[in-house]
């Protein structure tokens, strides 16, 4: 499997900041942030299947254009798999036909240009041989991270949280391992901010990955545009150790 980077960025402003979003393989988005905007129309009408952390913009913001985009290229719906508290917001507060139409009514009920599936904590999302599963997280919204498997290898992609020992328990069960994606939205000195967001700043993030009993490759990712050197200096001093690296537009990562 390979993961493509699109965006992972706390915010925008230039090339190098687009906000989440991952390309699995070719046709698996998860979360869609303002990188799909990068993508060409062949690689955009490419995608079956979107997997959304949280309904928060970042990591939502081109979903509604990406649905509108390819709806006439496509034979059957986009489906878009969430927790349940993140397909009502969609419902509620953007496909609402005020902010975009209801694209999983329209343009008949019955051959929608997209789809909602609920994905329930523990619940696996099987597509061909490669596998999706929600993880625990706490974020000030109802949100999930997931477990990516590929039969060889686990990544696994924290979206937005804060500590969790719920989240670091379903990582330390995951026996195949290899890649850990984690946020740290924000340097040190904003810790109330980060403990106010349910955000991850460098000392919370080491306290949290002190719990993490298996070795993997490290990626941060989240960091705010202006704020980035000076947080990944912070998780460079409490973290070096492991050897964080830093999540990049355009990275691939092979599993
Ligand atoms: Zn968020
Ligand atoms: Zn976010």
């Amino acid at each position: 499997m390979e993961l493509r980077v699109l965006g992972c960025s706390g915010g925008i402003g230039g090339a190098a900041q687009r906000t989440t979003a991952l390309l699995l393989d070719r046709d698996i988005l998860i979360d869609a942030g303002s990188g799909v905007g990068d993508l060409s129309m062949d690689a955009l009408c490419r995608i079956d299947h979107v997997c959304l952390t949280h309904a928060h913009l970042d990591h939502i913001a081109f979903l509604p254009l990406l649905v509108d985009t390819v709806a006439g290229m496509r034979q059957t719906p986009l489906t878009v798999h969430a927790p349940a508290a993140v397909i009502e917001a969609l419902q509620r507060h953007v496909f609402n036909g005020t902010i975009w139409p209801d694209f999983s009514r329209l343009p008949t009920t019955d051959a929608p240009f997209m789809r909602y599936r609920e994905l329930s904590l523990g619940q696996v999302l099987r597509l061909g041989e490669r596998t999706i599963l929600p993880l625990p997280v706490d974020h000030s919204v109802p949100a999930a991270a997931y477990r990516i498997d590929s039969g060889q290898a686990s990544l696994v992609f924290s979206g937005d949280t804060g500590p969790c020992d719920a989240f670091w328990q379903a990582v330390n069960a995951i026996d195949n391992l290899r890649i850990l994606i984690i946020e740290c939205a924000f340097p040190d000195r904003e810790r109330d901010l980060a403990v106010l967001s349910k955000h991850f700043c460098p000392s919370m993030l080491a306290d949290g990955l002190a719990k993490l009993e298996r070795a993997c490759d490290l990626y941060i990712t989240h960091l705010k545009p202006g704020q980035a050197e000076a947080t990944l200096a912070e998780v460079e001093s409490c973290l070096g150790h492991l050897a964080p690296r830093r999540l990049s537009n355009g990275l691939v990562l092979t599993f």
